[in-house]
């Protein structure tokens, strides 16, 4: 099929079976690809109710028509299952040039169902696949063991791996690829490790084939052209990321001290521009990019080489627990890469952990020992403890909002989550749209789907009508780049324009898609992964869209925005505009018609929406 790999490569692991089947054009149309395919496989596979970390969950691995063609940055690919951190639908995204080979392999979506008696790593290379031993590979950091399977197999495989944490089921553990890039939220590694899988390495030799060969090369050049032509092409390319640790400073939007302030003294020497001057060895892109955003760093007084870190690391690890010294976070990023914990997670849950500790609500003889934030020793102890499920780090490997519910009192307010997800790097207090945005994140507080920081301070901060419309219409594109397996960055920072996709989409598949379908279709996403949270929880709805109470009851403490706060009033305005412009009930569940209405009756059918009140 035209821009596809066309099969789905399915392993069970517990029995050692694999079949390939073709992939379904009905497939291909109504659901695109990578977040569409997994949705709709973890909809219509997982049973309601089951063990995220058992074997009864399945990790789908999926990436999207445009990867592997010659579209600038084409190179994504998702990890999704049931999320041991939220217990709802989970999906984390990665870059690198995996994605390319899986279709030069052939497949669309590798399904891995059951766990291996043994630790194993698969061997994929186009339709030979087995089930290898992997015990040499047990135990070994995240990066050290890609290294390692390069070194046995060849360069030619694209290799992505779990660390020590994946290993632990640590609920917040990542996939890793490409020596630093990762799938790092809603615990895709913890999945991985349930499976006992440390290696997924592929190597494919097919082409993809192309509705329309010589109009998708006039096409691909003409972007790659566009792209170059962009202003801010060279400033991205410098500082990727890393540039903007000190705009959110001085916006008042980068997270403090756990949350509680949104302005960082001595931030400044986490910009960019030091990172470059004092750690950047070379620019690195992930397959057919443009715009390499990717840093990798030599940390010289830890003697360590590290990608990143990258702007969320920064915030969470920098700006949470309180380091102003940019190679103490390249270094703390390097440990988490390869113990494989998602960096936003950890610096969130260890900032709490260290406020917690302040606050007397933690004890010496609880942890171990005494913590400081801004001690790399504190933050290195948790990590490890954490990776290991040593200690105090058993309960910390369970995210904040289990730590919180164990640690009890006002603790509850310092676990800055949604739905169990730690929230990413963007304090947003003084920034309601982006609130929102986080709040109602299908996967729980994170940036990856929308981000509004922006537009609250081009429309005004204190502003409330407008928001949810924003967020909405955001929702909807930004993980429209997850239908498709390419980066969205080109977009968003760089001011790539949106019209092209549509257009080279068609000539790939052959399907005439207008912008406006191919919303629509990341809109019926949307409300199936709503739907799957539905399904989870019995008393899933408003209740669970609310932020940790810290943000609607205690004031920002210093900064641009101190004494901001985001008043329970505020956020249910929100809430109820955003509802009532999607189409839910004012409990934040989907209607019947609005289910009808994007071709999900089997969604109706199975949830029976009439038992709730439309
Ligand atoms: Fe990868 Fe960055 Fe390029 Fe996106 S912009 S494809 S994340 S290197």
């Amino acid at each position: 099929m035209n821009g596809y790999g066309g099969n789905i490569l399915r392993i069970n692991l517990t029995t050692g079976e694999m079949n390939i089947q073709p992939l379904s054009e009905e497939m291909a149309r109504e659901w695109i690809g990578q977040r569409g395919f997994i949705a709709k496989t973890l909809w219509e596979e997982l049973k309601p109710g089951i063990d995220p970390r058992g074997p009864e969950n399945k990790l789908v691995m999926s990436t999207g028509p445009l990867a592997g063609t010659l579209v600038p940055a084409g190179g994504k690919v998702s990890f999704g299952a049931k999320s041991p951190a939220t217990g709802i639908y989970g999906e984390s995204c990665m870059g690198g040039h995996i994605a390319a080979e899986m279709k030069y392999a052939g497949y669309d979506m590798i399904i891995l169902e059951g766990a291996c008696a043994k630790p194993c790593y698969l061997y994929i290379k186009d339709n030979q696949v087995e089930i290898r031993d992997a015990s040499h590979l047990w135990g070994k950091g995240a990066i050290e063991a890609e290294k390692a399977l390069k070194d046995e197999l060849g360069e030619e495989f694209q290799i992505c791996t779990i660390g020590p944490a994946g290993e632990k089921l640590v609920k917040y553990a990542c996939i890793s690829h490409d020596f630093g890039r990762q799938a790092g939220r809603t615990g895709m590694g913890t999945v991985m490790g349930s499976k006992n899988v440390k290696a997924i390495a592929i190597c494919g030799s097919n082409s993809i084939p192309l509705a329309d060969l010589a109009a998708t090369v006039a096409k691909g050049k003409e972007m790659l052209k566009d792209c170059f032509a962009k202003e801010n092409l060279d400033e991205w390319q410098d500082y990727g990321t890393a540039g903007v640790p000190v705009w959110a400073n001085n916006i008042g939007a980068f997270p403090t001290k756990n949350f509680q302030s949104s302005y960082l003294e001595g931030n400044e020497n986490l910009d960019g521009k030091v990172m470059r001057d004092k750690m950047v060895v070379t620019d690195k892109g992930c397959f057919g990019c443009p715009s390499p955003c990717g840093k990798y760093c030599y940390v010289k007084p830890y003697n360590v080489y590290t990608e990143g870190p990258e702007y969320e690391t920064t915030a969470l690890i920098g700006g949470n627990c309180v380091f102003t010294d940019i190679e103490q976070v390249g270094y703390l990023n390097y440990l988490c890469d390869e113990l494989g914990l998602d960096t936003i997670s950890a610096g969130n849950v260890i900032g709490f952990a260290m406020e917690c500790y302040e606050k007397g609500i933690l004890t010496k003889e609880q942890v171990g020992m005494e913590l400081k934030f801004g001690d790399v020793e504190s933050f290195k102890y948790l990590l490890e403890k954490i990776a290991a499920r040593e200690g105090i780090g058993g309960i910390l490997a369970e995210g904040v909002k289990y730590a919180a519910e164990q640690f009890g009192g006002d603790s509850i307010k310092y676990a800055i989550q949604v739905k169990g997800l730690e929230w990413s790097g963007y304090e947003s207090r003084s920034a309601p749209s982006n609130m929102l945005a986080y709040m109602t994140c299908d996967l729980g507080a994170h940036h990856s789907r929308a981000w509004s920081v922006t537009h609250d301070i081009a429309v005004g901060r204190k502003v409330l009508e407008g928001k949810a419309q924003k967020v909405i219409d955001l929702q909807h594109i930004r993980p429209f780049f997850d239908l498709i397996g390419c980066c969205r960055l080109q977009w968003v920072e760089i001011g790539f324009e949106l019209e092209h996709y549509p257009e080279v989409f068609r000539y790939i598949t052959g399907f005439d898609y207008s912008q406006a379908d191919l919303m629509k279709i990341s809109e019926k996403v949307w409300n199936l992964t709503r739907a799957f949270a539905w399904r989870e929880i019995e008393d899933f709805g408003r209740k669970y869209d609310y932020p940790p109470a810290r943000f609607y009851e205690e004031t920002v403490t210093s900064g641009p925005n101190a004494g901001d706060v985001l008043s329970k009033e505020a956020l249910d305005f929100l809430l109820d505009d955003y509802y009532k412009l999607r189409g839910w009930d004012q409990n934040g569940l989907p209607t019947r018609e609005k289910l009808e209405q994007m071709g999900l009756g089997f969604v109706v059918r199975e949830l029976d929406p009439t038992a709730v009140n439309y």
